[in-house]
């Protein structure tokens, strides 16, 4: 029998707010244990919560970008359970009034585009942070009380790549909306996956389970591909799924029991008695509207036509904001913006991520590759000597033109100088020349080689090849 996957998602985003969700503490990530805290957020009787506007704003910016019904009317709710990280022994959430439903995330997989439509977002406090050790269980609550948007998908994904697709374009949305720095390994984006199988066909969901304890795109992707295999086998032995959380372990690549359903929670959600019903009224939503930025699918579509790069350059260049900036900045200042790209891509890049670097930590700017690209079009070096320009910019941020000059490494286009240098490789290799003569005429790349050597690299390439093939013709 075949099988299909149903799969739902929801993920957490820390927001980049500079205080948490209910009282002014930092949110700094990384602070000593208990320092970024007050009677507010410890949960000390008599105190009240009072709702930091720029998370309402921030959720409605993501609400904006993904197309999602915005409530006027939206109420907190109380979502109670007892923990040591929680010290209040409820949670401040959304539940029968969130603020966002509806709208949807867009993937691009397979070639093609696909809307991932969303349930429901809302906002919430996250807990503090338990930590096991040895001597014993300690917890520090700098985490409790920082602002948190819950985004829930409709169960309507089918493999793990479509998961791991729609949480890079989540992501990517809110990085844009420089709403939450999307940092899964420091929790600034947490995922929890549902998922269930079903024989293909069936319209009817089967019995799913939760995965928890994924701190990364490919754990996420590793865990939904374990978890399936493992409903099908124990659907193909006869038996059944139990509705359980399981833990993704690391480690082992499996997904283990963690509680059943017996154990799940009752969170006796009620209204929040110490926060008003939150309104929002138009003239708030336009004015946050004409602050969304340019989001990804425009701007790859929008460097498309108006820069003519391929669409799958657009694509990579477009994952980051930063990076689609630089591109553009240098782009504009110059005719062949496929070279600027490609110079970005294949060399910028690919030293960047030889060293775990972002974008905005290089030296080079991006009108030193705009040099470098004319310095190449315009003949003064050649594609092989630009490589190591490019290094050497990379190294010391200096100015492509100022390398070429003190390198003295500006290329030999003088046609007689160079018959020279053929004329010396020639004498001294009679034997491929002989063998060039028999017919294999793919020896000339060793004589391009060994005229490039004699040069340092700094012949022009294809007026080398033209003479050598007239000279070893004689
Ligand atoms: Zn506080």
């Amino acid at each position: 029998m075949e099988y299909e996957a149903v799969i739902g998602l929801e993920v957490h985003i820390q927001l980049l707010t500079k205080t948490k969700i209910f009282c002014g503490c930092s949110t700094d990530f990384g602070a000593p244990p208990n320092t970024h805290v007050c009677p507010v957020c410890m949960g000390m009787p008599g105190v009240l919560p009072v709702l930091n506007k720029k998370v309402v704003e921030y959720a409605i910016k993501l609400g904006l970008a993904l197309g999602c019904d915005i409530n006027k009317f939206s109420r907190f709710a109380r979502k109670n359970y007892f923990y040591p990280d929680l010290p209040k022994g409820y949670q401040i959430s959304q539940f029968e009034l969130p603020i966002l439903e509806n709208g949807g995330v867009e993937i691009y997989i397979n070639g093609e585009y696909k809307r991932v439509a969303l349930e429901r977002i809302h906002m919430e406090e996250d807990a503090g942070k338990t930590v096991h050790r040895p001597d014993g269980s300690y917890v520090d609550y700098n985490r409790a009380g920082v602002p948190l948007l819950e985004i829930v998908s409709r169960p309507v994904m089918h493999t793990p790549q479509e998961a791991g697709e729609y949480l890079r374009s989540l992501r990517k949305i809110v990085r844009y909306l420089c709403i939450c720095d999307g940092n899964m390994e420091e929790g600034s984006l947490r995922c929890d996956a549902n998922v269930s199988v079903r024989p293909r066909g069936e319209t009817k969901l089967g019995t799913k389970t939760e995965l928890k304890n994924m701190n990364s795109f490919k754990h996420v992707e590793k865990a939904l591909e374990y978890e399936i295999e493992r409903q099908i086998e124990v659907l193909e032995d006869g038996g059944r799924i139990e509705q359980q959380t399981r833990l993704w372990d690391e480690k082992q690549g499996i997904t283990k029991p963690m509680r059943s359903k017996e154990e799940s929670f009752e969170y006796r959600y009620f209204p929040e008695p110490d926060l008003v019903p939150l309104m929002i009224d138009d003239s708030w939503i336009g004015k946050l509207r004409d602050e969304i930025p340019e989001l990804p699918r425009k701007k790859l579509e929008r460097f498309v036509s108006e820069y003519g790069i391929k669409e799958e350059d657009a694509r990579i260049l477009t994952d980051e904001k930063e990076l689609a900036d630089y591109f553009e900045e240098a782009a504009k200042g110059y005719k062949n913006p496929q070279a600027i790209a490609n110079w970005i891509l294949s060399e910028l890049l690919g030293y960047l991520n030889k060293e775990n670097k972002e974008i905005k930590n290089t030296v080079v700017k991006p009108s030193q590759i705009v040099e470098l690209v004319e310095l190449v079009d315009g003949g003064t070096i050649n594609g092989k000597i630009a490589k190591s320009v490019f290094k050497d910019m990379y190294k010391t941020g200096k100015n492509p033109k100022d390398i070429v000059n003190d390198k003295g490494l500006v290329q030999i286009t003088d046609r007689s100088a160079l018959e020279g240098i053929v004329e010396d490789v020639v004498k001294n290799n009679p034997k491929a020349v002989e063998q060039y003569k028999s017919g294999k005429k793919n020896t000339i790349g060793f004589f391009v080689g060994q005229v490039m050597k004699a040069t340092k690299g700094k012949a022009n390439p294809k007026l080398v090849n033209e003479i050598l093939v007239q000279k070893l013709g004689e």
